[in-house]
């Protein structure tokens, strides 16, 4: 029994793990944290919590946290602790010098989408403004960049259509690439409970998910597609939903382009997209498509929820825009219990996009060509703006290697263990002169760095998150930052010394800039957030009460627009050296490369990633479940040990990649998103054989 004592206060604050942004009540004695409760105000969880929320905040206080300021002149050197003060003018003089040396758009930055909407907002305010660049990006790149471009495309606006509170109207729900019982539980829980209640659930995915078949829940249909197929399975949905008369013209003539509707009702009808002519390469049965496609199409109110299932795939954005599509054609858009819900993976990456962290967006989804977007910045923040788009992370990596790009100041991002082909990433990182990383551990990244900046924890900042409902919740200070300094005031430090003065005095005045300067954030203010609790963008003089639902009246570009989907299949091939497909997701317990909830308790609950494989591939190969196997693509090479399991279909394996032994980026590709780069990471070719252990 553990003696944890009577709190004496509370704070109330947002989970700082997944995209649902559940509220806590930080429970303290002193200073010191007692507990998490879920919060019971919380509007998107009602006091419902999950394992990481409640029990993973002890990585805070987690001995191995590095709460001094270190810098080396070369990475092969050790690392030297320095003062505050000394890390800061070592990093100022560095980055001075590689501009005068090298030019302007030499170095960069990159946001975090751990860290709150004002910090997100002054390191883009940072590079843009005291850089004098564009070379800003996002860890988002790597996970919903396409959700930004597809849904930007389709309905105007970046980002997801409903509150979680309209599950409760749905009649059909449609999940694609997700599971939302590990990976966003508490409205993984919603969504059970509405299925408890009668609605229908079709689930689009190559893996046996939870919600397929679970107590008192059981899928109306389980379309099992092979990896990388989304686009043609999506499109086979629309044929049906065309040739069989179920478009909701009504809808589609008020709501939409009627000519670009009309070009892809005939491009969808074509024989080639029926379900008949797909399934083979889809290994989806057409019956079993086609069935799906009538009760998404006349079951009622039809929602989509969606994961990285859809977006981290070499087409992510043309299948956005395919599921965009499904929508309109049947008008489930703009009223309760339908709708296009991207499921975010990061507490913040919502934030991270709204805040302008992209190379060719300023906040609120503005075109940096755009004059007078730039014109607002430039008389807020006293400069001239570059009106090219900077570098995204690959390109800025290819100009390091290329020898044009040389110093880099990373929040909170592992770029090492989150991007694509890890050597590409190693390389870029050692061709740089200044490489400056803020986070709370020596990560990967870290060993390729000049100088470390100890980063703070959510528990010791003040701050907004804004979660995968749009909603903007506010995170509160908890303990006074352990390492001296919140992640916006290390920025702001920063700033000054390179130059370009930045005077905030607490992020509610970072707040009041971005309302400024941000329609969709007009009227959001702290002041607001603490009487209501939190707001749902957009907030402004068109709606005072924040947007719960978006697209009521009409659609944020004007008229919605339906894009031919082609299906052109990856790159990334089996063949006789590579037979198997792999793909990766999450488990309930830990989150993402495992940086912070292997630093606590929960590591107890999962202790190693293990590769799920189909009991006949299993056969061929001699291998039994427990075995250690070993893992090789084309890039490289893993070790881990064998989960014979049905969930998968043969052909097909999978893995989570919590543990930074199983370096699953290690074997993935660098294919990417045609639009976004956001890397393929769903699809790799894969040969699996016995091995002896790492
Ligand atoms: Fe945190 Fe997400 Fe769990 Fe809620 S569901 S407690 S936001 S990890």
């Amino acid at each position: 029994v553990i003696e944890i004592g009577q709190p004496e206060h509370s704070v109330v604050t947002t989970c700082a793990y997944c995209g649902v942004g559940c509220s806590f009540k930080a429970e303290m004695r002193g200073t010191e944290l007692v507990r998490m409760v879920p919060y019971k105000d919380g509007a998107a969880n009602r006091g419902h919590s999950c394992v990481k929320g409640r029990f993973a905040w002890g990585y805070a206080t987690h001995r191995e946290r590095i709460l001094k300021p270190m810098i080396r002149s070369k990475i092969t050197d050790p690392w030297r602790e320095v003062s505050w003060e000394e890390a800061i003018n070592y990093t100022a003089s560095e980055f001075k010098r590689i501009q005068d040396k090298y030019g302007r758009a030499s170095v960069g930055g990159i946001t975090s989408s751990r860290c709150t909407n004002e910090e997100t907002y002054l390191v883009q305010k940072l590079v843009r403004a005291g850089f004098g660049n564009n070379n800003v990006d996002t860890c988002a790149r790597v996970c919903h960049s396409p959700t930004g471009y597809g849904l930007g495309t389709a309905y105007g606006t970046s980002a997801g259509t409903q509150d979680f509170d309209s599950v409760e109207d749905t009649d059909v729900v449609m999940v694609i690439g997700a599971n939302p019982t590990d990976g966003h539980p508490v409205f993984g829980s919603r969504l059970k409970k509405r299925l408890r209640q009668g609605a229908k659930l079709i689930v689009v995915d190559p893996r046996r998910i939870d919600l397929v078949k679970t107590p008192h829940v059981e899928a109306a249909h389980h379309l099992p597609l092979r990896p990388g197929t989304n686009v043609a399975v999506v499109t086979a949905i629309a044929h049906v939903i065309v040739t069989e008369g179920l478009v909701n013209e009504a809808f589609v003539r008020e709501r939409c382009d009627w000519d670009e509707f009309q070009d892809w009702a005939a491009f969808v009808a074509e024989e080639r997209h029926s379900p008949e002519a797909i399934a083979e390469y889809t290994g989806v049965p057409a019956a079993e498509l086609r069935a799906a496609a009538r009760l998404y199409a006349t079951g009622g109110n039809a929602a989509i929820y969606y994961g990285l299932g859809v977006t981290e795939h070499s087409q992510g954005s043309t299948t956005v825009m395919a599921i965009a599509n499904l929508a309109m054609a049947t008008g489930n858009l703009g009223r309760r219990g339908v709708g296009v819900n991207p499921l975010r993976g990061q507490n913040n990456v919502q934030g991270s996009c709204d805040m302008g962290s992209f190379p060719h967006e300023l906040p609120g989804y503005r075109h940096v060509h755009d004059d007078a977007t730039r014109a607002i910045f430039e008389d807020m923040w006293g400069v001239t703006l570059e009106r090219e788009p900077g570098l995204r992370i690959p390109n800025m990596l290819d100009a390091a290697v290329d020898g044009t790009f040389k110093g880099l100041y990373v929040q909170g991002e592992d770029i090492v263990q989150s991007d694509p082909d890890t050597h590409h990433v190693t390389a870029g990182l050692e061709a740089m002169e200044c490489v400056v990383v803020q986070d709370l551990f020596l990560n990967e990244t870290a060993n390729y760095a000049h100088v470390f900046l100890p980063g703070s924890t959510f528990l010791e900042k003040d701050g907004t998150f804004t979660n995968a409902e749009r909603r903007i919740n506010r995170v509160r200070r908890v303990m006074p930052p352990r390492n001296g300094y919140a992640d916006w005031e290390i920025t702001q430090i920063l700033s000054n010394a390179l130059g370009y003065p930045m005077t905030y005095s607490h992020p509610a005045e970072i707040m009041a800039e971005i309302a400024a300067t941000t329609p969709g954030f007009r009227n959001v203010t702290y002041e607001m957030l603490d009487e209501r609790g939190s707001v749902q963008w957009p907030c402004n003089d068109d709606a005072p009460e924040g947007t719960p639902i978006m697209h009521i009246n009409g659609f944020a570009r004007g008229k919605g627009k339906f894009v031919l989907t082609e299906y052109i299949p990856t790159d990334e091939r089996t063949g006789a050296r590579f037979p198997l497909l792999l793909t990766t997701g999450r488990i309930l317990s830990q989150y993402n490369v495992g940086a912070q909830t292997r630093r606590t308790a929960n590591s107890e609950w999962h202790k190693e990633d293990r590769l799920e494989i189909h009991p006949h591939d299993a056969e061929n190969r001699g291998v039994r479940d427990g075995d250690w196997v070993k893992l090789q693509s084309r890039a490289g090479e893993t070790t881990l040990r064998a989960l014979i399991t049905d969930r998968v279909s043969p052909g097909v394996v999978y893995t989570t990649f919590h543990h930074p032994m199983t370096q699953a980026n290690v074997i993935t590709t660098d294919y990417s998103d045609w639009a976004t780069n956001c890397p393929e990471y769903k699809v790799t070719a894969v040969q699996v054989s016995p091995s002896n252990g790492p």
